[in-house]
């Protein structure tokens, strides 16, 4: 069982939180999208409302155990304290005499925020003397760090199981829910829609889901490995040749278990990867030797439409095309424009993390879909059947 925050009175208690404070900063260090922080408020004000003193952790980008000044946390220190009116207190490093003495003298009222986990090697490797020093810090523990909960660190796992009180934040607990219901319970018809660029990222999410769904929708580079082995010409396109054996088994068990499996019967094909090249829309038959499939075409985008309408649960993870470029974005927006239309229709819709995540935001359906997920490794992870290591250690 993993308790909730919402089963504890934390009153008095200093409470060592795990969040994800992994924010993009420009070159003045100025944070250009709050998300993260934004998504662990409703955690930390209910510590705060409570009569906790919540000691905040976190990584920040990828300092490999050394003291580099442009992944320091201080700029989120700055922006809890200035945009989020806390009364914050800094650590300069995340554990230590100092640290210590600081987290003594908060508060309740006060928000201690720790120096970025990641400039000790030890947080890396999961290290437990390290997550000794960590847990010093505070009374009980909190994960809320959705987007590391796949990597067993010592902020994410060896420290949790040195509490008897360890608890899931709120990010976590709207996580789980969904994806855990989707996965586990879901109201069909269940239509999953996998994109993105290769195969051998998503083969494990195809192979779990499988089990589950009535419908699996492809799109993305990972088309043309599956058309390879279906005997089709790809033209230049993505290919993982080592994969087309995958992809041919795939096929094969989709159609022994009864799953629709379906690839696009139509393409938009370009002769450069790039926006401006010249473009043509063919049948999934047609591509040229010369050619290179950049997104699904129009009657696959009405047909994948058509299914993702008509269903009561959907997740999507993954770009039909390279939407990173106008010309080829109108699948995966079509996609995003079906999956509001869904949502609007009664079904529970969820966009995994990662490239998915930013291209509903990009255009503007963030809000039309039930559940965006905050971690986009951790979602896949949790998609293809794995047990994440920072919720197991939650488990009493
Ligand atoms: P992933 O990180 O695996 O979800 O892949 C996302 C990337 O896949 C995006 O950057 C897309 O531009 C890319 N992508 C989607 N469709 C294609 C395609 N047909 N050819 C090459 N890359 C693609």
């Amino acid at each position: 069982m993993i308790k909730s925050i919402d089963d504890f009175n934390f009153s008095g208690k200093r409470v060592l939180i795990r969040v994800d404070f992994n924010v993009p900063l420009d070159k003045e260090l100025n944070i250009t999208d709050d998300i993260r922080i934004a998504s662990s408020l409703p955690t930390i004000n209910k510590i705060i409302k409570d009569g906790g003193i919540p000691i905040l952790m976190s990584h920040l980008g990828r300092p490999d155990g050394q003291v580099i000044a442009k992944y320091s946390l201080k700029p989120v220190a700055e922006y809890l304290q200035n945009k989020c009116g806390y009364n914050v207190l800094f650590t300069n490093d995340c554990i230590g005499v100092d640290s210590q003495e600081i987290v003594n003298k908060a508060k309740p009222g006060d928000v201690v925020l720790l120096e970025n986990l990641r400039f000790h090697k030890e947080e890396e490797n999961n290290d437990i003397d390290f997550a000794k020093e960590l847990a010093k810090l505070g009374d009980v523990y909190v994960n809320d760090a959705f987007g590391t909960a796949h990597r067993a660190h010592a902020s994410t796992y060896q420290v949790a199981l040195l509490f008897a009180d360890r608890f899931c934040g709120y990010l976590i607990d709207s996580e789980l829910k969904y994806l855990g219901e989707a996965v586990d319970n879901p109201i069909r018809p269940f239509v999953a829609i996998i994109g993105g660029a290769k195969i051998s990222g998503k083969i494990d999410v195809i192979n779990n889901l499988l089990s589950k769904c009535d419908y699996i929708l492809i799109g993305g580079g990972m088309i043309f490995t599956f058309y390879k082995a279906m005997g089709l010409e790809i033209g230049k396109s993505l290919l993982e040749s080592d994969r087309v054996e995958m992809a041919s088994n795939l096929l094969k068990k989709a159609k022994e278990m009864n799953v629709k499996l379906l690839l696009p019967i139509d393409l938009v094909v370009a002769d450069k990867f790039d926006n401006e090249a010249d473009i043509k829309y063919i049948l999934a038959n047609e591509i040229g030797v010369d050619d290179i499939g950049m997104d699904i075409g129009e009657k696959s985008q009405e047909l994948y439409s058509e299914i993702i309408k008509n269903a009561k649960t959907v997740i999507w993870n993954g770009p039909m095309g390279v939407f990173e470029m106008p010309n080829f974005a109108k699948g995966t927006y079509t996609i995003a424009s079906s999956l509001a239309e869904a949502t609007t229709n009664g079904a529970k819709t969820i966009v995994g993390g990662g490239d998915s995540a930013a291209a509903i935001k990009q255009m503007n359906f963030e809000d039309k879909v039930s559940h965006v997920s905050t971690g986009g490794g951790a979602s896949l992870e949790y998609l293809e059947g794995k047990e994440l290591p920072g919720i197991k250690a939650l488990e009493v």
